[in-house]
């Protein structure tokens, strides 16, 4: 017997903090709707209750203008009349890190039980495409459902697809799994999430509206319960729902229709979904279509807001956190309600139409600055955090070396040991203000003959640049501000095996006699244009591109950094090239080749190309633009004049290192074009790994068959590289989020420097001008070739590591606590990510996360901290506490399933 239909209509709207207006603009807007909302609530009770898009930041920001309302608003949390969470904001998952994914969901969480209430649902409503580790994410939060609008291709019920039928579901409702295993209940919005949008309330117009809607949500639906949304983007509130209700009921008495909420509506479904549900793995990225509606190419929009986004969150979790966490298990505080700030402030800029690049310019200028907010705690808590741990550290077996041995400190914040070129100022001599500053003393002070060595007396070879004065200042804590003038060095130098989570301690010392030069003291220079280490040799083609030899098995890469400029005719959304047009690139052009750095432990060659490429696309795409002409159907090419476009590449090798470093500077002038840089890589494979959130994702290198769009660019995080079991080529980047696998029989790896477009794109016309990102811009990569899955996991960890920069700090001659050379956790696994270390809110333990990359099971051996030494396993939001034991050496071992996200918090021991 059939159930009886249920419509499910749930009120909400879809809020876009910031996107084709302004924030402030939208922020009025969302004023109205609030103070409308509470209204309703309060008198009507009939209108049951509203979905508050799952983000709690919507309650701060209704607050910032009617802080009287905090009461009201609570209330209606308590009763469960607005549902508010599980995230903080509506994020991008792909164009933000894995840490902040997870810290979305954490102060999400958090925020929203504070307000009385969490609602537990996945909730991605306009997500362009969902990450594959979401279910296992959820689930470890106890969040069993997830609903989101895009990814997946419902077929519908009786639509007999072709073979590609595999990848996607027959109904909205599915299993959706992450590759360790873990799944929730997905839903599709496959109405989308307007579909119960403005419900009429007189007869003649309801009979229509659900005729219509009564079909089309039935299609997919793989139960008797029918979700309508109703709402819609900046949507206000439809407050004469319940008449509406009532007039539906007259007319179709067979059918229920309830003002629902997603806790009713998904808890009447887990228990009526068919048991063959479909089960879908990992990423939902509507590879199953055209390719033309993926939104992809906000990957490449704005290349400059993806490069702060990855500096200024790697300073923040990479850097200031766990240099926090280092400080705070020396028995410092640990800055919870800063670091809560910055994070905050980051995580405005994540909204999809924010770091996706896809607003108007405005909304673009602000990010700019919230950048900049976050960036300044995140430098400020790591200042303070290296000055009290540099403090401890006893650096006395300096002082037999000579007098004014000044030390530093080198600190590693990734996973694993780390070796590369660091740089630091030194303040040789300071006089301070309040003690007289004697400047002729000061601009003659010798240095004197000088050596670099570490606490053992190992010396390193190093480049030095005498800075001369210098004004400065310090900070006391409990004092005034002292100014005073220094005598500055520059010293740039090879770090060797800095400890993971860790330090080095070096010092430049007075030599008391002529020392014998360093064996190592020679050129990495080679030949004419090339350059060698143990590992990798490097030989700059006429034309500009590189040539690089694997020394360890013989493989020879060429043309690698060829750079690709195309037109674009699309939106900050999508790339379109014009059709028919050639592509052009550098490869019959010639490189200037110049060496600008030729020390013993790094060698830098600079290759200029003096390129020129079209001004701009035909004043048809003016026209095309504001006649609202589709972007996949405009017939604008580029014109015929051309400008200059000068390439600068730096091309660096360190001494001990097996990647490239990489650095490409240029003045864009040139409007509706997009800029690559090309690695072929001649390895036969079909499929290639990505670096993308909590995972190193398999994809396959050519799209499906109903894919029509010529170009198939994807997400990247770290890296991107394509490697089958003999030899590999990992192209690592800092902020750089679009790479494409070209299909030219070659498996080239395109990397998207930069993409100019003049619209916004999507439902109307909108000008961008500051899109076509005019101006000077930098960007930096790293090509690490390796010898395929032997040595891939090596691979992605340096890959890791270039995303983070070091700390250094210089100190002082003094006893401590800390040797000079130390880690603060030590762990061992082979197949392991380090994704962050970091200090509990709530309990005030040491929370430490890492992430299997392997397609296989593992395990993972931490050596627990002195005085934090009960270890226990956690969940992404640091609640449940499995206790571990440890054994005899004060090690705990962690079975990990593949791909799993592992958790490890630490407490204070209690003393027997
Ligand atoms: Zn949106």
């Amino acid at each position: 017997m059939p159930k009886k239909k249920c419509v499910h209509i749930i009120s909400h709207t879809h809020w876009d903090r910031e996107w084709y207006l302004p924030y402030e603009k939208h922020h009025v807007l969302l004023i109205k709707l609030m103070d409308k909302l509470l209204d309703t609530l309060d008198s009507d009770p009939e209108y049951k209750s509203f979905h508050l898009d799952g983000q709690t930041i919507i309650l701060d920001d209704y607050l910032q203008i009617r802080p009287e309302m905090r009461e009201k608003l609570q209330s209606f949390v308590r009763e469960r009349r607005i549902h508010v969470g599980p995230w903080y904001i509506l994020q991008d998952e792909f164009l933000t890190s894995s840490e902040a994914n997870i810290r979305n969901l954490q102060y999400g969480v958090k925020d929203a039980a504070q307000w009385g209430n969490v609602s537990k649902i996945g909730y991605f409503p306009d997500s362009f495409g969902n990450i594959g580790q979401a279910p296992q994410i959820l689930s470890q939060a106890g969040i069993n459902h997830a609903v989101f609008g895009r990814g997946v291709k419902p077929t519908g019920f009786n639509n007999t697809v072709s073979e590609t039928d595999d990848y996607e579901s027959p109904y909205s409702e599915m299993q959706w799994r992450s590759p360790d295993g873990s799944s929730v209940l997905g839903i599709l919005f496959a109405n989308w999430y307007c579909n119960g949008n403005e419900v009429p309330t007189d007869e003649t117009g309801a009979r229509k509206y659900w005729d219509q809607h009564i079909i089309s949500l039935e299609k997919y639906a793989a139960t008797p319960h029918l979700l309508m949304l109703n709402g819609c983007d900046h949507q206000p509130i439809q407050t004469d729902l319940p008449e509406a209700i009532r007039t539906a009921e007259r007319l179709y008495p067979n059918i229920e229709f309830i003002h629902s909420n997603f806790n009713d509506y998904i808890g009447k479904v887990s228990t009526s979904v068919p048991e063959d549900l479909k089960v879908i793995d990992g990423e939902l990225r509507s590879q199953q279509t055209d390719g033309w509606g993926t939104l992809v190419n906000t990957a490449s929009a704005r290349v400059y807001m993806k490069q702060m986004n990855q500096r200024c969150q790697t300073l923040l979790e990479k850097v200031a956190e766990p240099l926090s966490a280092f400080a705070y298990l020396q028995g410092e505080d640990y800055n919870h309600h800063l670091l809560s700030y910055a994070w905050k402030t980051l995580m405005q800029n994540h909204p999809h139409d924010s770091i996706c690049g896809c607003s108007v310019d405005e909304v673009h200028r602000e990010m700019v600055t919230r950048f900049e907010k976050s960036k300044h705690v995140s430098e400020m808590i790591i200042d303070e955090s290296l000055n009290s741990i540099s403090k401890q550290i006893d650096t006395t077996s300096f002082e037999k070396w000579s007098e004014n041995a000044l030390p530093f400190t080198v600190y590693n914040t990734t996973g694993w040991d780390r070796t590369g070129a660091v740089s630091i100022t030194l303040d040789v001599r300071r006089d301070y203000f309040s003690s007289g500053v004697n400047k002729k003393e000061l601009k003659e002070f010798p240095l004197g003959d000088r050596l670099l060595i570490d606490a053992e007396g190992n010396e390193f070879n190093c480049k030095v640049e005498d800075l001369g004065i210098a004004f400065d200042y310090d900070l006391p804590e409990e004092k005034f501000r002292q100014p005073y003038m220094a005598r500055r060095v520059h010293l740039t130098f090879e770090a060797e095996r800095v400890p993971a989570l860790g330090f080095k301690t070096f010092a430049w010392v007075r030599t008391v006699s002529q020392q014998e030069i360093s064996k190592n003291d020679v050129s990495l220079i080679t030949d004419e244009n090339q350059m060698e280490n143990d590992y990798l040799k490097v030989k700059i083609a006429k034309n500009g591109s590189l040539t690089v030899t694997d020394k360890t098995n013989g493989r020879t890469f060429e043309e690698l950094c060829v750079y690709e400029d195309t037109g674009d005719i699309g939106n900050e959304y999508m790339y379109k090239q014009p059709n028919g047009e050639q592509v052009i690139t550098t490869k019959d052009l010639q490189g200037k080749v110049t060496i600008t750095e030729d020390t013993p432990f790094q060698a830098t060659f600079q290759i200029v190309h003096e390129w020129e490429i079209p001004a701009c696309a035909s004043d048809l795409l003016d026209i095309e633009q504001r006649e609202l002409v589709w972007f996949t159907g405009r017939k604008s090419t580029r014109v015929e004049e051309k400008i200059p476009f000068t390439i600068k590449t730096l091309v660096t090798l360190e001494r001990n290192s097996k990647g490239i470093n990489v650095k490409t500077s240029f003045d864009n002038q040139a409007k509706d074009h997009r800029l690559r840089v090309l690695f072929p890589t001649d390895i036969k494979t079909d499929t290639h790994y990505v670096d993308s959130i909590f995972e190193v994702v398999k994809r396959f290198n050519k799209p499906t068959e109903e894919w029509t769009n010529p170009d198939h660019s994807q997400h990247q995080q770290a890296f991107v590289d394509v490697s089958n079991d003999d030899e590999g080529l990992t192209v690592a980047n800092l902020g750089l989020s679009e790479y494409e696998i070209i299909r030219d029989g070659r498996n080239t790896i395109a990397i998207t420097l930069l993409r100019s477009v003049g619209e916004l794109g999507d439902w109307g016309y909108f000008p961008t001008p500051e899109a076509q990102c005019l101006g000077e811009h930098s960007v930096s990569f790293r090509i690490y070739p390796h010898s395929g899955k032997e040595e891939v996991s090596k691979a992605y960890q340096d890959a890791y590591q270039y995303q983070v920069p070091w700390s250094i700090k210089q100190t002082g001659i003094h006893d401590g606590d800390l040797p000079p050379v130390h880690s603060f956790i030590q762990w061992e696994s082979s197949n392991l990510a380090f994704s962050s270390m970091k200090v509990a809110d709530k309990s005030g333990d040491v929370m430490i996360r890492w992430f299997n990359m392997a397609d296989e099971d593992g395990s993972l051996i931490v050596e627990t901290p002195e005085t934090y030494n009960n270890a226990y396993e956690s969940n992404v939001i640091e609640e449940i506490k499995e206790p571990l034991h440890a054994d005899r050496k004060q090690s705990v071992h962690v079975p990990v399933r593949k791909h799993e996200i592992v958790t490890i918090g630490f407490t204070k021991g209690n003393s027997e």
